[in-house]
């Protein structure tokens, strides 16, 4: 199978293309097409598989069919990792597959100043790369609102509950729509990330 065969638009395919990725992974060839057509994904998978490009890039695709040319942007996608690393890895592949698009994003984590991200912010994104405990702070101050959000990923939860950010996932998915696509990606899948998974889809 090739990335052509699964529906891209062109101005990602030539960004993959860019990569010198010459086929989709596994993981990229099941879940693109189901989070094309805006369905919720539950995938088993670990760092190096590809994981990040398979929901990356349908969702930045799915994003770029809505963008209205002259009008700020505003977060209709969020991804949520535990690490500031992987964070600003996350953000680095938008920024790779999403060169020939419209289409905004930024990334939040904390350990730094917040003054850049907000103004990042105030100039309007819609994809935002967080870590939770950033991303609380920045809603509590009134900066973010996610009342938007249109795709909700969870990106690596096993090590979002070893982390301990239980709560901090809970307070998140409350200020979500009800209606929303949710992504949920782990290395593992135990009973206790398996009911979690559920809780985030049945919302
Ligand atoms: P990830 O599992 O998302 O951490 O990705 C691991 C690495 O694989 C990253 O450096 C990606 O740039 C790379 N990668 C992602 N998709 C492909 C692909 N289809 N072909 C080759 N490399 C890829």
């Amino acid at each position: 199978m090739t990335f052509k065969d699964l529906s891209l638009i062109e101005p990602i395919l030539k960004a993959v293309s860019d990569q010198n990725y010459s086929q989709p992974t596994p993981i990229q060839e099941k879940a693109i097409p189901l989070v094309l057509a805006e369905k919720d994904v539950l995938a088993c998978a670990q760092t190096g598989t590809g994981k990040t490009a398979a929901f990356a890039i349908p969702i930045i695709q799915n994003t770029q069919a809505r963008v209205l040319p002259n009008a700020k942007p505003r977060v209709t996608s969020l991804i949520l990792t535990p690490t500031r690393e992987l964070a600003i890895q996350i953000g680095e592949n938008i920024t790779a597959y999403s060169k020939y698009t419209q289409v905004r994003h930024t990334v939040i984590f904390g350990g730094v100043k917040q003054q850049k991200q907000v103004e990042k912010l105030r100039r309007g994104v819609d994809i935002l790369v967080a870590t939770p405990g950033r991303l609380l702070d920045l809603i509590d101050q009134g900066f973010i609102k996610l009342g938007g959000i249109q795709s909700f990923v969870l990106d690596e939860a096993d090590r979002m509950l070893d982390m301990g950010f239980i709560n901090d996932i809970k307070r998140v998915i409350r200020l979500l729509p009800t209606k929303r696509q949710s992504l949920f990606f782990s290395a593992t899948l135990p009973p206790n990330i398996v009911e979690l998974s559920k809780q985030i889809s049945s919302e």
